[in-house]
């Protein structure tokens, strides 16, 4: 069971979380401009220019995801369902939610 001063951490660290993401995706985003054959990328050749643009799509999407579900987190903290497993019914620990607010699966669900 999650205590109530447990639940206002996690929602601060979940408020944090969605901060500091929204940031990432933004900065990602000024990165990974659609590469122009005839742009000046300094020292980078087209090719590392295709290959970072991957990375950064990949990262974005990944972040993408996360503040997906960061957000959906902040809409049922207060709700009894949160910190409950969404496939065998039992309580995520405490500790997990404190590392990854946003998880719906306990450890051996995963
Ligand atoms: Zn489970």
């Amino acid at each position: 069971m999650i205590s109530r001063e447990e639940r206002d951490l996690l929602k601060n660290k979940i408020i944090d979380d969605i901060k500091l993401l929204k940031k990432r995706i933004e900065d990602t985003e000024s990165f990974s401009d659609p590469v122009s054959p005839d742009n000046s990328i300094g020292r980078l050749s087209r090719m590392d220019a295709i290959n970072n643009k991957s990375i950064f799509d990949a990262s974005l999407r990944n972040n993408r995801n996360r503040l997906k579900l960061l957000e959906a987190a902040l809409n049922n903290i207060d709700d009894s369902e949160y910190g409950i497993c969404r496939k065998c019914r039992q309580p995520v620990s405490v500790d997990r939610l404190k590392v990854r607010p946003e998880i719906l699966f306990c450890v051996t669900c995963m």
